[in-house]
């Protein structure tokens, strides 16, 4: 099996055979066909599985298959949110688009607290296609008004099993709230608790199930 057999672009390919990856991962080779063709998907998947190329990757290509067109002067919109539940996960995924992406346009960013929010309000300014996030200061910002989530496309909970360990449910519930109902989800958790499966029940609409 090859990432090109999977569907994905040439900018892509170079991109992962630069870093070394000969071929995808089981969790690859399941996820990127899933999400390519737009299902929702909800995955079993620990750290180490690769499953984060297994979601960037294919958003990274329907977001360059979509192109939209931005009218000079306005700014571009946010078109992909990913949720993690700590600042070290947000800015290591966050580093990951950048490597997938660097042979496509597509500009990522990611905020999280502890730290000060002006750079954050200044960068949220310019052009952020994929925005990697911890969900209190994503709340904190959509509050004060300084990130426009209405135009999310795609959204990811990555380590939805940790995010609600450490209390996030309301926030994710809030940010939820601030999404357009249309939009593809893409659900990563390492473990399948109740509670998760409630999150998925709410959140996934006929998910493709992925276990590796
Ligand atoms: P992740 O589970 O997304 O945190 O990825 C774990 C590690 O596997 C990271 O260091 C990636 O760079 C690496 N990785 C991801 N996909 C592949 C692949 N297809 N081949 C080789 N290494 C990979």
């Amino acid at each position: 099996m090859t990432f090109s057999a999977l569907g994905l672009a040439d900018e892509l390919v170079r991109a992962v055979t630069e870093l070394g990856y000969t071929e995808p991962t089981p969790i690859q080779a399941q996820a990127i066909p899933a999400i390519l063709a737009g299902d929702d998907i909800m995955a079993g998947a620990q750290t180490g599985t690769g499953k984060t190329a297994g979601f960037t990757l294919p958003i990274l290509q329907l977001l360059s298959a979509n192109p939209i067109t931005v009218k000079r002067g306005e700014k571009a919109p946010i078109r992909a949110l990913v949720l993690t539940p700590t600042r070290e996960l947000a800015a290591q995924v966050e580093e990951s688009v950048r490597d997938y992406g660097k042979y496509t346009e597509h500009k990522s960013h990611c905020i999280f607290g502890g730290v000060s929010i002006n750079p954050q309000i200044k960068a949220l300014k310019g052009r952020v296609d994929i925005l990697v996030a911890t969900p209190g200061r994503l709340l904190d910002h959509a509050q004060q008004g300084t990130v426009d989530l209405s135009t999310i496309e795609i959204l990811v909970l990555d380590e939805a099993d940790r995010m609600l360990d450490m209390g996030f449910i309301h926030d994710i519930k809030k940010v939820l709230a601030l999404l357009p109902k249309k939009r593809q989800n893409l659900l990563f958790s390492a473990t399948y608790s109740d509670e998760i499966k409630q999150l998925a029940d709410t959140l996934l609409n006929q998910p493709v199930l992925i276990e590796v």
